[in-house]
């Protein structure tokens, strides 16, 4: 089956479908709505490949819209930084932005509006006072003493707030439904309040900002959605938003469905979270490698084809759940086991010296780009006396099971030739330093003649043609799989996220594209740091290991 016919299902297109059926609608019209105040996760990409999905799919549209009405938080790289996500996940994003903030005009005409209907009215309340007499869910809510205002002074006030003479907190627009509802988001929600900010569109034109529950329903309906998907924690709030529609004068009703959000083991996603993250220089950035955001893992060499692939497999549903780690880890490793070229690196390096090769003789080796792929090519790889191997892969004794490189025995060097250790060299410390070998030169990528099997396989680089690289291991961010659950996150960061080890790679590796995936030979799937790797100094990430080394426990098992 290809990837087109493959076409997921879940509840929330089984609505599309009836809807477009019954011809509720001719066309499906969805929306992403993100914020610009961090940078994109992967629980948005679940959100993205929900709605731009569906647009795709049924022939439909999606509106990539920001949600910008909050200037304190947000800025042009962010906007910048979610343009350039929603574009890389190639989900069909037609080019196209709509701001919240381009509405502000028409959300305070509605605002206007409500307020000559006697629906919403100026609290002079402060904050802490509209709190306590908002009530709980055990106690019905107070009315505020400004509620009962005339509507010629509400829309007065209201224009007075507009115009900068209330200082911020001493006035607020709120919506006048029920301060005994049993839903607290319908206890006369507020629906504007003031803030002396810069907003990086609008500059100063405004002091007054519409609250999300007000702005959403509106711009989705300014904009013909037709089907406005959110998480579910917006569930009580779909009562404010068909309230908010069902009292103002416009042509559309979208229809809000809630569907679970994506928790994924070992992180955090909430923006505030990793915001934190990166102010208090926990993480080097947004798109530090370790980071669950979009330019993260596109950096630690996630494609984008495996994370549309993951969010397939997720689905959506409105079941709460946390998604283990190794379920994206696993989208990643097929992707690039099919496609990623094999190249070899040492990352712990101990150097062996072929005694039975001259100094500076050199052979040309061929080797193949993917043992299974003829059609990704060959590369030429110089083989001579001197070369690195891992550490790992060496011991003076070792029970039968230890198939690689044993004093006295013999190893296959991967696309190369057998090789017997014959003595080695400490320093004072007693730490091996130089193995001494001999090599076969019969048994180039074949069998010794005597029938003599020879069953481990060890991969290498040339001391003399390696190029050094500053290899970069990663693992989890947190210790524990659910660090919001504790009391404070950080204190479960895992220290040894980031192991950076010095070791050599083959020269072709110098032509590294930043992001372009290799499996390096036994060692795990690794790419060119964007950010740091230069041909100077070559930086390379592990993006994943070549088995999934997380038992179901959670505890980590040995590699190697
Ligand atoms: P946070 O709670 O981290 O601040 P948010 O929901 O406020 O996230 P937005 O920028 O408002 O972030 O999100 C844009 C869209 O992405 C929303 O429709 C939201 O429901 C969806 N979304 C955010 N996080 C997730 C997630 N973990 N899983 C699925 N969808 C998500
Ligand atoms: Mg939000």
């Amino acid at each position: 089956m290809t990837e087109d016919e493959f076409r997921p299902t879940n509840f929330i297109r089984q609505i599309v479908e009836k809807d477009l059926r019954l011809d509720q609608h001719t066309l499906v019209h969805t929306r992403f709505p993100p914020e610009p105040n961090g940078y994109l996760h992967i629980g948005h990409a679940k959100a993205i490949c929900l709605n731009f999905g569906i647009a795709k799919d049924y022939q439909g549209q999606c509106n990539l819209r920001f949600d910008d009405t909050n200037p304190l938080q947000e800025n042009i790289e962010f906007v910048e930084s979610i343009k350039r996500d929603v574009e890389w996940l190639r989900v069909g994003w037609n080019g196209k932005i709509c701001y919240a903030s381009d509405y502000f005009n028409k959300l305070y005409q509605y605002a206007v509006e409500l307020i000559s209907k006697g629906l919403a009215y100026v609290d002079e309340l402060s904050s802490e006072q509209i709190r306590e007499y908002r009530g709980s869910l055990m106690l019905p809510g107070k009315d505020s003493p400004y509620r009962n205002r005339s509507v010629q002074e509400n829309l007065l006030l209201f224009e007075n707030m507009r115009n900068g003479h209330f200082n911020e907190g001493n006035a607020c627009l709120r919506a006048k439904i029920n301060m005994a509802s049993p839903f607290m988001v319908m206890r006369d929600p507020v629906l504007y309040r003031i803030k002396f900010a810069q907003h990086y569109r609008t500059g100063h034109k405004w002091c007054i900002y519409p609250m999300y529950d007000f702005t959403h329903c509106i711009s989705d309906a300014l904009e013909g959605i037709t089907h406005s998907f959110c998480t579910l924690e917006f569930q009580d709030n779909r009562r404010l938003y068909d309230w908010v529609l069902d009292n103002i004068t416009i042509a559309c009703h979208p229809r809000q469905y809630e569907f679970s959000r994506l928790n994924l083991e070992y992180t955090v996603m909430s923006k505030r979270k990793l915001n934190q993250l990166v102010k208090e220089k926990y993480v080097e950035g947004w798109d530090d490698p370790r980071m669950p955001t979009l330019s993260g893992l596109r950096r630690r060499g996630y494609t984008a084809d495996s994370i549309r692939e993951f969010c397939k497999r997720i689905g959506v549903t409105k079941q709460e759940n946390y998604i283990e780690m190794t379920a994206l880890e696993s989208c990643i490793r097929e992707d690039l086991s099919k496609n990623a070229p094999h190249a070899m690196a040492v990352i712990e390096p101990v150097r062996v010296i072929i005694e039975n090769i001259d100094i500076g003789e050199e052979m040309l080796l061929t080797l193949p780009n993917h043992p299974n792929k003829p059609e990704m090519g060959n590369r030429k790889v110089l083989f001579s006396r001197d070369i690195y191997i891992d550490r790992a892969d060496f011991r003076e004794k070792a029970k039968k099971q230890y198939k690689r490189l044993v004093l006295g025995k013999e190893v296959r060097l991967r696309h190369a030739y057998v090789i017997k250790a014959t003595r080695i060299k400490k320093d004072s410390l007693g730490r091996i330093i130089i193995i001494f070998c001999s090599y076969e030169a019969a048994t180039l990528s074949r069998n010794p003649l005597d029938g003599r099997k020879v069953p481990g396989v060890i991969h290498w680089v040339s001391a003399a043609h390696a190029l050094p690289a500053e290899i970069r291991l990663y693992d989890h961010l947190f210790n524990v799989p659910n660090p919001t659950a504790e009391r404070d996150f950080i204190t479960t960061m895992n220290s040894s996220s980031l192991v950076i080890k010095h070791g050599f790679v083959e020269p072709s590796l110098v032509e590294a594209k930043p992001e372009q995936a290799y499996q390096f030979e036994r060692e795990g799937y690794f790419c060119s740091d964007s950010l740091y790797s230069s041909v100077d100094h070559l930086v390379f990430n592990r993006t994943v290991t070549l088995r999934n080394t997380w038992s179901k426990s959670g505890v980590k098992t040995s590699l190697k």
